[in-house]
């Protein structure tokens, strides 16, 4: 759910075997607190990032995405911002109303790369569909169990307005159908069942007043 690539350069040597660990308080653990830090970034990354997705509770996340018209540099960079903010984010999928953004489109990542659908069209395959646990970047850690279906297929296009078609199942059925909803002004917690809804909004509420 989170592979990112992230590639440090400390830019300073970890191996300090020529020296003696032998005076009071140096004898650190080098590494141990070196993963500490990196941990500490992502975590402070994911902050930053988690602050620019608007929360549950803000009216955008509730309306109607319009289609894209102009495939161009504009479109480009939001793609770009949106992916970052994803990874930064460690989800696997971003609606551009998350980020405020009124345009039906959506960055995820699946198998492994990094996907823009832009105006997409959903089409639902075969009768199967199944219940599991979904979260939402704009609802914080709150997961509840959704029915969706199994399989579809979804066209749209990509950044470059270049025909885009999938055919989809499981894992990436369910993701993509979560996103079309956000294009839609729908969110998990009308999908859920409503014991499940129930013990969400009574997570939600309190934070609502919190960040009044
Ligand atoms: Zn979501």
């Amino acid at each position: 759910m989170s592979d990112h690539d992230h590639d440090h350069e400390h830019g300073h040597d970890h191996d300090h075997g020529d020296h003696d660990h032998d005076h009071a308080g140096h004898d650190h653990e080098n590494d141990q607190e070196h993963d500490h830090d990196d941990r500490a970034e992502l975590q402070a990354r994911r902050r930053v990032a988690l602050s620019q997705i608007r929360q549950y509770g803000d009216p955008v996340l509730r309306m109607r995405a319009n289609e894209v018209e102009a495939f161009d540099e504009e479109l480009a960079r939001l793609t770009e911002r949106m992916t970052g903010l994803m990874h930064d984010a460690e989800g696997v999928v971003l609606a551009a109303t998350q980020v405020g953004i009124l345009r039906r489109l959506f960055v995820f990542h699946d198998e492994g790369e990094d996907r823009v659908i832009v105006n997409p069209v959903l089409t639902v395959r075969g009768k199967e569909s199944e219940v599991d646990e979904e979260g939402c970047l704009s609802l914080g850690p709150i997961r509840m169990p959704v029915e969706r279906a199994v399989e579809v297929t979804l066209d749209g296009f990509d950044a470059e307005g270049k025909a885009v078609h999938l055919e989809l199942e499981g894992m990436s059925a369910r993701v993509v159908q979560h996103e079309l909803d956000h294009l839609d002004g729908k969110m998990i917690i009308d999908r859920t069942d409503p014991d499940s809804r129930r013990e969400a909004m009574a997570q939600l509420r309190p934070r609502l007043v919190l960040t009044r």
